[in-house]
């Protein structure tokens, strides 16, 4: 057959953490705890099983559940999207980001991307039959640069994908950048899609500001989140969107034949679990020690960390260490070192390389603690 994905070879995640098993690295690479959920939370899932949730749920998701992220969103960012018409659950932020894209374009569309992105992004794209446009966060800072945007932007654009808290950079947009946002796509046709699924892990006491808090934004917003994060539950695959009904009735007709549901106990037991007063209201202090720990602990080894302001990911810079592409850097911490992390350049659409590598620090202290005292060696 005639690849759909020619380019695509097996990602950046799953080559590194199968480096860090074969060397015994401690894995600070691809994005995942290495602590368990809430007991609570397995137990209501269990529940749900014994209590014979086993059948397909409605193709939106189990209302309960529905309601608990509309509620959900209501209280945090002040929007009230209709549980009924405009939230729907996913198999992962996976899924709902390329649901979105598939019902937004048409082929020969263009979709503007911010690199460094998350690499599903692009993918996404191209199996629409749209054209990824890849416009660069300013270098070293990692800020949207919106005059850049702003020339990206063409009568053939037709959707904007963000993601803040970023992955990979930590950095997280500000208030003035999101008015800027809002005022930028005003004029335009452009639809936006949100990737927030790091929005409760945002540090220094500051809020998410998730494009849903903007109602100009939210009127032509897909806003994406994932449990999978938030309750460190990553290999279950459930996430959501929150749309305008329009754009959701869309959303719907290639998700009922994509996926149809997502697993039912699953959203069950979350529904439950979410009945509890806010239980993502510990993440960001529960996050931001881990990162407090694992930037003091860097402080003492040559690589310089750059601001963390949200997500469970520290990228550094390795200048002062390397003079090797982040790639050949990376592989070779893994096997020497003993410690795997990312390339930032594997976000990037032209390998473009700054000399900064992604560590990931959703891991029990001890795993970090073992991490920093090899990372002092170098
Ligand atoms: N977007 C970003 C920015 C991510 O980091 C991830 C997780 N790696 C996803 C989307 C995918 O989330 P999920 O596992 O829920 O599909
Ligand atoms: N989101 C995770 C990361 O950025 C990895 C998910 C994956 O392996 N695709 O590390």
């Amino acid at each position: 057959i005639t690849s759909r994905l020619p380019d695509v070879g097996t990602t950046i995640f799953t080559t590194m953490s199968a480096l860090a098993v074969q060397h015994q690295a401690v894995n600070l690479g691809q994005g995942f705890p290495d602590f368990g959920c809430d007991p609570a939370l397995t137990a209501a899932v269990t529940q749900a099983m014994q209590q014979g949730h086993n059948q397909y749920p409605p193709m939106a998701g189990v209302a309960a559940l529905r309601e608990a992220v509309a509620h959900k969103i209501h209280t945090l960012y002040g929007h009230a999207y209709d549980a009924v018409t405009e939230i729907t659950i996913t198999a992962g932020a996976t899924q709902a980001l390329l649901t979105a894209i598939l019902a937004a374009t048409q082929p020969g569309d263009e979709v503007i991307v911010l690199d460094p992105c998350y690499d599903s992004y692009v993918p996404a794209i191209q199996m629409a039959g749209a054209t990824a446009v890849r416009v660069p966060l300013t270098p070293g800072s990692f800020r949207p640069d919106f005059a850049r945007i702003a020339a990206a932007i063409t009568v053939r654009t037709r959707m904007l994908v963000i993601n803040s808290p970023h992955n990979p950079s930590g950095t997280v947009w500000t208030e003035a950048e999101m008015l800027q946002l809002q005022e930028l796509l005003a004029p335009t046709n452009v639809l936006l899609l949100s990737d927030e699924v790091y929005e409760h892990m945002v540090f220094d006491g500051k809020p998410h500001l998730s494009a849903s808090r903007y109602p100009a934004l939210a009127a032509r917003s897909f806003v994406v989140s994932s449990f999978g994060k938030t309750f460190h539950v990553t290999g279950w695959k459930v996430g959501t969107v929150a749309a305008p009904a329009a754009l959701m009735a869309e959303f719907r007709k290639i998700h009922q034949f994509n996926v149809f549901t997502v697993n039912t106990p699953m959203q069950v037991g979350l529904a439950q679990y979410l009945q509890n007063p806010q239980p993502y209201v510990q993440l960001p202090a529960f996050y931001q020690a881990k990162r407090d720990a694992f930037r003091a602990g860097l402080a003492k080894t040559r690589l310089k960390p750059m601001d963390c302001s949200g997500t469970y990911f520290q990228t550094v810079d390795i200048s002062a260490v390397s003079t090797q592409s982040e790639a050949a850097f990376c592989e070779w911490l893994t096997q020497e070192i003993g410690v795997a992390a990312i390339p930032t350049s594997a976000f990037y659409g032209d390998g473009f390389d700054q000399g900064m590598v992604r560590f990931c620090f959703a891991k029990q202290e001890q795993t970090l603690q073992q991490a920093l005292e090899r990372l002092q060696k170098l």
